[in-house]
């Protein structure tokens, strides 16, 4: 099959002849002669599978005749996350390049003034988060009854951000009689109902089953004590890494993201961060730094990194285990893309059984325990350790502080242990967690170097007494005096 069967037209299949694909993945084969023809699609593929280009390449065939006026967008393209938004909108710069289109973008964090003049010049293609459009429309300014296409994508993800009560209302504020092309990884009740109520005898895609892993990633677990050990088990982890390009890092939850990030830069890692608290300028600048490997880490929550298309990333690490078996498919999916080798390690402490059972069951066979240690390498003296760890953490930092140099990690030390380095089984007994490999990409302290004071200390770990070095900035003002007090002074 190739691109000139589908029927899309010729300034596209010359765009997508620049873009050096050859052919048409399985989604696109099948989702594009339909979305042409001008029939509903729903397509069950997740991202890596090409379904950005199956519904822009159709989109952008159809969109040569006709034109846009104002304040009334053609189509409506809404994503779950400004990120995604962005990516489809670089995707309609590659992909219509041959095309006088105006595309808008409508997402949270930007200013209003600059999208509302693009949508008053009238926008072929308006790409949108739901919040941001609602809020267009609600204030008058956009009027959704010129819709001739609307794309859904990532509609499962949208539920899991409860945006679905958004979709429906957007969805009947657009004509009855347009074409829909919805697009989500999995079907769960709450999908299939939506679909029920707003397609129309649509054509169901399904490229891959939701629960299947690229056979490129090699997955493993990793088991390790909760809290500051599970640190020390992915410092560790990263230092050990085969092949070691880059990682994206995930944590179950924003606060999380923030507190690993923290840590990883206070021990010498080049690590960005990205989760859904961030300022949308702070996003972009930390997907780029990643992007362009002026970092090789990045921390990021499910919501923050669903469906980024980053090319080239060599490990994903689960800092946690995902809760939904389903996230676990898609971390995962950010490394052994395009036929390149990935590697992707979980971090697993006792509480995650019950998660990890459901992500075995889901992708339908067992993850390999790194080493061959699994859980029960645990120790029950670790365990009680790290019930009473508070005053021995102190003790241990204070120590590995004064024999910090030159390493990020000190040797173990009587009531720390590194739960990570027990999974080698004696294999390495003695060796202190490796610091990242000096392969130019991720930094580490020099040999020799002595840290400056504190430098290297997991402040993070340590419990924090009232409002610890933070001085609130209300603490800050200038306070004013009443002129009495003044002239007292003088
Ligand atoms: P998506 O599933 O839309 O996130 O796309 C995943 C990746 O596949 C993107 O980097 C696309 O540029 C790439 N891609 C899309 N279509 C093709 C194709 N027909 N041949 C090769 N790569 C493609």
């Amino acid at each position: 099959m190739t691109f000139r069967e589908l029927g899309l037209s010729e300034k596209v299949l010359q765009a997508v002849e620049a873009s050096g694909y050859t052919k048409p993945t399985p989604i696109q084969a099948k989702a594009i002669p339909e979305a042409l023809a001008g029939r509903d699609v729903l397509g069950i593929a997740q991202t890596g599978t090409g379904k950005t280009a199956a519904f822009t390449l159709p989109m952008l065939s159809r969109l040569e005749q006709g034109r846009a006026r104002a304040r009334m967008p053609r189509t409506l393209i809404l994503e779950p996350t400004r990120e995604l938004a962005a990516q489809v909108e670089e995707s309609f710069g590659r992909y219509g390049v041959n095309h006088k289109l105006n595309v808008a973008l409508l997402i949270g964090g930007v200013s209003f003034g600059d999208q509302e003049a693009k949508i008053m010049r009238g926008a072929d293609v308006l790409i949108a988060t739901p919040g941001r459009l609602l809020d267009f429309a609600e204030r008058g300014k956009l009027l959704l009854t010129g819709i001739e296409i609307l794309v859904i994508d990532e509609a499962d993800r949208m539920l899991d951000m409860g945006f679905i009560p958004d979709i429906e209302r957007i969805c009947k504020l657009v004509p009855f009689t347009r074409q829909t092309l919805f697009f989500s990884a999995t079907m769960p009740a709450e999908i299939v109902r939506l679909t029920e109520a707003f397609l129309h005898n649509p054509v169901r895609i399904e490229v891959a089953p939701p629960a299947s892993t690229s056979t490129t990633i090699a997955q493993a677990l990793v088991a390790s004590l909760p809290g500051p050990a599970k640190r020390e088990t992915l410092r560790r982890l990263i230092g050990a890494a085969d092949n070691f390009k880059n990682a994206i890092i995930f944590c179950n939850r924003k606060r999380d993201v923030a507190i690993l990030h923290k840590s990883l830069q206070k021990h010498g890692f080049r690590a960005g961060a990205l989760h859904g608290d961030m300022d949308q300028r702070a996003r972009m600048a930390s997907l780029e730094a990643f992007k362009n490997g002026d970092v090789d880490l990045i921390v990021c929550s499910d919501v923050a990194a669903r469906g980024l298309d980053i090319p080239d990333v060599s490990h994903v690490f689960n800092f946690d285990v995902p809760v939904h078996a389903e996230d676990y498919v898609h971390r995962i999916g950010r490394t052994g893309r395009a036929g390149k080798q990935g590697i992707a390690i979980s971090i697993v402490t006792r509480a995650d059984q019950k998660h990890l059972a459901e992500i075995e069951k889901l992708i339908g066979r067992a993850i390999g325990w790194q080493n061959g240690a699994a859980l029960d390498s645990l120790s029950a003296d670790d365990e009680a350790a790290l019930e009473s760890h508070a005053p021995r953490q102190r003790e241990h930092r204070g120590q590995r502080r004064s024999e910090a140099g030159g390493r990020q990690h000190a040797p173990r030390e009587r009531g720390q242990r590194d739960h990570g380095a027990r999974e080698q089984h004696g294999k390495r007994p003695h060796d202190a967690p490796q610091a990242p490999k000096s392969n130019g990409h991720t930094t580490k302290p020099e040999r020799g170097h002595r840290p400056e004071r504190g430098q290297f200390r997991d402040h993070d770990d340590r419990p924090v007494v009232g409002m610890g070095d933070h001085t609130p900035s209300f603490l800050l003002r200038p306070v004013k005096l009443k002129p009495r007090v003044v002239e007292e002074a003088e």
